[in-house]
């Protein structure tokens, strides 16, 4: 299982994957939605560290029909595809009165119905080759709800039941579908948080700090590998204690 598509994977959590499996020696789609130079970047990086065949693709996923085409690009470019990982993700927060239908929309679409889309294209070719890993990156949110996050709670939660039900309809083909759920980790998503607010966050976490993009990294690369081939339909957190379950 060589060929990886990661969304999302210019910055942050997903550059972190990327790079991971670059190590690992995997052929790499690297995805981003306006950080050409970032995805670049990533890409050059990934060369040195060991991938093989290393693609560029853009697609925005708040568009319908931009997932399909993702997955058949990166298939295109690397000769297969093997594992996908669902890692894209956008917030909009607000409190649940003020939140608007925009707001709604557009993080339910690229949280969760583009993953839908993602997900449906890849595992129509993993079929084939009865071989698949599809790891999906949630959140700890969706597991212990968060104030101000409604839609995105609501996307990460969705995103846990349709990572269940992935894994009970395809588990018998060779394909696993797992999901991670993160907690507070160290990224653009998290600096942009006022600075009272990651305070109360990491007052709450037993491990006293946040968490690295790495850490996550070695967590899906785990998932996404043959000797995960016995885990499936699993959500594992990963929050330094933040919300045991
Ligand atoms: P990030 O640093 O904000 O990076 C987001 C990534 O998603 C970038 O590569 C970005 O591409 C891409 N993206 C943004 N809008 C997009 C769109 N419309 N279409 C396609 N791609 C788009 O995020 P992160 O913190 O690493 O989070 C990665 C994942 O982990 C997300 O699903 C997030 O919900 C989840 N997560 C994060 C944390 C955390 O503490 N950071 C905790 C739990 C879960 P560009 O660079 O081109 O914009």
């Amino acid at each position: 299982m060589k060929q990886a598509l990661i969304t999302g994977s210019s910055r942050g959590i997903g550059r972190s994957i990327a790079l991971e499996l670059a190590r690992r020696g995997y052929d790499l789609a690297v995805h981003y939605a306006r950080n050409r130079e970032a995805a670049l970047a990533v890409a050059g990086e990934a060369e040195k560290l060991g991938a093989g065949k290393v693609a560029v693709i853009e697609a925005d996923l708040s568009k319908r029909e931009a997932a399909t085409e993702l997955v058949e690009n990166a298939a295109r470019e690397l000769g297969d595809l093997s594992v996908l990982i669902n890692n894209a993700g956008i917030t909009r927060d607000g409190l649940l009165i003020r939140m608007k239908d925009n707001d709604w929309d557009a993080v339910i679409e690229t949280n969760l119905s583009a993953v839908f889309r993602l997900t449906r294209a890849a595992v129509k070719r993993m079929m084939k080759a009865r071989r698949g890993r599809i790891v999906n990156v949630a959140s700890v949110v969706g597991l212990m709800g968060n104030p101000g996050q409604a839609n995105y709670v609501a996307a990460k939660a969705g995103l846990i039941g349709f990572t269940k039900t992935i894994a009970k309809e395809y588990g018998g083909r060779g394909i696993t579908a797992n999901a991670v759920a993160p907690g507070f980790i160290e990224s653009d998503m998290t600096a942009a948080l006022p600075v009272k607010v990651q305070q109360e966050y990491l007052s709450a976490i037993p491990a006293g700090r946040f968490g690295k993009p790495e850490e996550v990294a070695q967590l899906v690369a785990f998932l996404a590998s043959d000797a995960a081939a016995y885990i499936n339909g699993q959500t594992i957190a990963i929050d330094g204690g933040l919300y045991p379950h």
